[in-house]
């Protein structure tokens, strides 16, 4: 076979797009046929595995893909050097462009195959479009990773970046078997939880699109003001799209920039701040990986957390007796998500409170998340345990009834996810605890059997939480 018809694998991973796709972008220009490729490679230890909600977008994201790709997308699944080697036998395949990730064992991953490919004599490219910037890109003067948000972000933000790239036209793809997408098992089915997720969401590029203009159109505008409450739903939603990269940074930071022009920019600035928090803590586990699971701060080591297998089910199941917080776990797990400011306070809630190690809250989002992310997930909860990198201070323990009244002071957040508290006045909704009998009564609310007793006083909590911090503060 001539050099110039031999195919070239596109290898996709979180890149699930065809606009500004780089890698994509670069297959498509060579002579020869695109291969495009999805590995499965569940063999993943741990923290690398996907999760049930991520599984269930990830079916959907692939679905969208392949029919953006006429039917030619390749499904495999299995040990990603190994499944390379065999396509590249099979198909007799002249190059793999892929785009490069930061994550440990994705790293690890990439090594492999770009060890298979020099063993081989095939060209193997990485190209960059996870990231604005690629996490050794931005550095102090000293040379060192930066662990501070607001100067990396004031650094990061003055680099240039490249134009965003149309999808590339694709029309000659070469053929190889693939699997069936259905018997991967993605979507959950015995039992199906999965009804929620579908009715909040769409997975794919498409969506992802329509998505981000809806944004820029209705929110953008009051953004920063309302970005944290939780009675109306201001935010992109685009996490999850983000995530799978069915939308690349580059293209949410362009079209934001662009529908700025002309308005106050504020909503802007402080949207755009928060694609900087997805690329600070990308750069963070890159120069830091151990910080996937462990925390970034030495003294953290001897924290002395409390195990309580009832305690974390309590939090888990929306059942600790604090409304912000139970709506707020409640929501995730019927829809795969929630807010950035429920994020805070129940992470707060469950580390400072409960003093449950923050790995336990990690872990259950990771399941539980549509945009479970490594990196994400990891830095923004030690950023609440206070064991991370530009760290909330260990004495900011948020204070659940507080944080309900102001980012939810009708209780509208709170009736639609605890239903049971529907009919409680709005100045009892906060803490029903604190609600007389008589309020209760007309509610239908009978404390811990209709809804729980808190499952600890909020003063006992933040001191025991203080006398914790108190042992590791200096070390
Ligand atoms: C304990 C905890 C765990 C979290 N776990 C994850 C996770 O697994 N995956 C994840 O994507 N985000 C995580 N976040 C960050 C943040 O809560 C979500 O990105 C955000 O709520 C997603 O909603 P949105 O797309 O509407 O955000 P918007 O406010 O519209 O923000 C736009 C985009 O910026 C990025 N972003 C926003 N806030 C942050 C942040 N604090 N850190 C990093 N990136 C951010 C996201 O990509 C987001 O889609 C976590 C936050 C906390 C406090």
């Amino acid at each position: 076979m001539a050099d110039e018809k031999r195919p070239v694998i596109m290898w996709f991973r979180r890149d699930l797009r065809l606009s500004d796709n780089p890698a994509l972008s670069a297959a498509a220009k060579t002579d020869g046929p695109l291969l495009p490729v999805f590995i499965l490679d569940d063999d993943a230890p741990g923290h690398f595995s996907l999760g049930g909600a991520s599984r269930w977008w990830l079916h959907g994201s692939l679905e969208s893909l392949d029919k953006s790709l006429d039917g030619s997308l390749i499904l495999r699944r299995g040990k990603t050097a190994e499944i390379l080697n065999k396509l590249l036998d099979e198909t007799d395949a002249c190059a793999i462009h892929t785009a490069a990730a930061y994550e440990p064992y994705e790293r690890a991953l990439e090594e492999a195959v770009e060890k298979l490919c020099k063993d081989r004599g095939v060209e193997f490219t990485r190209h960059e479009g996870r990231l604005l910037n690629s996490p050794d890109a931005v550095s102090t003067n000293d040379g060192d990773p930066y662990q501070v948000f607001t100067p990396y972000w004031k650094a990061a933000k003055r680099k240039h970046f490249r134009d965003v790239l149309r999808a590339p036209s694709l029309n000659d793809f070469a053929k190889a078997r693939s699997d069936d997408l259905g018997d991967w098992k993605l979507r959950p089915t015995k039992p199906d939880w999965a009804g929620g997720l579908r009715e909040t969401w769409t997975p794919g590029e498409e969506a992802a699109k329509k998505a981000l203009a809806g944004f820029i159109d209705n929110k953008l505008l009051d953004y920063e003001k309302d970005r944290g409450r939780l009675d109306c739903d201001p935010s992109s939603r685009l996490s999850p799209h983000l995530h799978f990269g069915e939308l690349s940074p580059l293209q949410v930071y362009s079209a934001v920039r662009h529908a700025d022009e002309g308005a106050s920019g504020k909503g802007a600035e402080s949207f755009l701040s928060e694609l900087g928090w997805r690329e600070f803590c990308a750069q963070l586990l890159f120069h830091f990986p151990h910080t996937a699971t462990e925390p970034l701060k030495d003294q953290f080591k001897d924290f002395p957390w409390r195990q309580s297998k009832a305690d974390l089910k309590a939090w888990q199941n929306g059942e600790t007796g604090y409304p912000i917080v139970d709506a707020a776990m409640r929501q995730l797990w019927e829809t795969g998500w929630m807010p950035n400011r429920a994020r805070m306070v129940v992470a707060s809630f469950l580390t400072k409170h409960l003093l449950i190690p923050w790995q336990d809250g990690a872990d259950w989002f990771w399941d539980t998340l549509v945009d479970a992310d490594l990196a994400n997930n990891a830095s923004n909860w030690q950023w609440v345990a206070g064991s991370g990198a530009d760290a909330a201070p260990y004495f900011r323990i948020f204070n659940p009834i507080l944080q309900s009244e102001k980012f939810d002071p009708d209780g509208d957040y709170i009736r639609r996810w605890v239903p049971e508290l529907k009919k409680l006045k709005n100045k009892d909704i906060h803490a029903p605890f604190e609600a007389s009998a008589s309020s209760l009564s007309e509610a239908g609310i009978d404390l811990g059997s209709t809804y729980p007793k808190p499952i600890i006083e909020h003063s006992k909590g933040r001191q025991r939480s203080l006398d914790a911090y108190e042992k590791v503060k200096n070390g």
